[in-house]
């Protein structure tokens, strides 16, 4: 049998329904008592790392768990990992995992939409769908995959489409990598590649902006004034500004501080095509860095490991084709 460690992080996975209709933390982990339902299907490890829910993730919690879960692996020689999260930052946490775990055992990442005591409830069910896939073979050298509602995607492509319905992973252009059925676990793609950063510490601060019909420079005066590290700017279309936005763009710049554009479209990617003002071109000449496909969120998980190796622009928009 396969062993798979289980590391919950919290989430509505983790969370029960009081009287009032609130959704909140548990004293107990509901899946305390789900040992039964996989011990079939592996031999299983559990341990609960944080109790969160998931808008109180961190970029330090996620390092966290990266070490934590590297170290496991390491000493007790898992063959897979599954970490449970609370799924409106699960794909952030999944891609930072992505971008960084070391080690070459499938990490799975799942959640649920109604907690423990809904009727529907899909923690249970999640969780013995990653377990199969986490113990899968076939599941090895395809980075880290998020499991939920018997799809299987990679961390790079999937986001949370949906507020409540329980598909609300979608991984948009690409679709899911495999399929759970009752039978077993079916991959009918492999993402073509996957670099990975070793990154020790996570010590920058990146911002995300979103563009809109009529942004000015104003935000990017207020930006300027926060120093941060990097921003990320959710552009429109084929990665376009209005113009003053675009004038707030150079600002950033001429301050060193590096600016990848992607787009808020949620298919397709950016590119340098307009000559117009505010246009890719211009955006393209200024320095800003063109992302390839990334949604908002996960860019910015991108830079903020980028940064921790290097805030050369040119270096960074080879990181960023990567
Ligand atoms: N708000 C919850 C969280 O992200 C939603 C969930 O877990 O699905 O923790």
């Amino acid at each position: 049998m396969k062993r798979i460690f289980i590391v919950h992080t919290g989430g509505t996975i983790s969370m029960k329904e009081d009287e009032s209709g609130a959704v909140k933390p548990d004293e107990t982990h509901p899946l305390h008592d789900a040992l039964p339902s996989v011990s079939s299907l592996a031999d299983i490890d559990v341990e609960q790392l944080f109790h969160l829910p998931s808008p109180h993730m961190t970029p330090e919690h996620m390092l966290k768990l990266r070490n934590y879960i590297q170290q496991k692996v390491r000493e007790k020689q898992f063959d897979g990992v599954v970490i449970t999260h609370g799924t409106d930052t699960l794909e952030e946490t999944a891609y930072f995992l992505d971008l960084t775990v070391q080690c070459d055992v499938p990490i799975v990442v799942t959640g649920a939409m109604r907690s423990s005591n809904e009727i529907g409830a899909d923690g249970l069910y999640n969780l013995i769908s990653s377990v199969k896939v986490a113990a899968s073979e076939e599941a090895r050298g395809k980075g880290v995959l998020v499991v939920l509602n018997d799809e299987i995607h990679t961390a790079k492509n999937v986001t949370k489409t949906h507020t409540s319905n329980v598909a609300t992973f979608q991984s948009p252009q690409y679709g899911p990598i495999g399929i759970v059925t009752k039978r077993g676990v079916f991959f009918h793609h492999a993402p073509t590649k996957r670099t990975t950063y070793p990154i020790s510490s996570l010590s920058k601060n990146v911002l995300l902006l979103k563009a809109y019909a009529g942004m000015d420079d104003a935000i990017f005066h207020a930006v300027r004034t926060l120093k941060p590290d990097g921003v990320v700017i959710e552009a429109l279309g084929q990665g376009n500004l209005p113009p003053k936005a675009a004038k707030g763009v150079k600002t950033l710049l001429d301050d060193g501080i590096p600016v990848v554009l992607v787009s808020r479209c949620f298919n397709g990617i950016v590119q340098d095509i307009y000559g117009y003002e505010g246009g890719g071109k211009q955006l393209k000449e200024m320095g800003v860095i063109f992302s390839n496909g990334l949604n908002g969120q996960k860019a910015r998980i991108k830079l903020l490991v980028a940064l921790e190796q290097t805030n050369d622009f040119e270096q960074l928009q080879q990181i960023f084709l990567e």
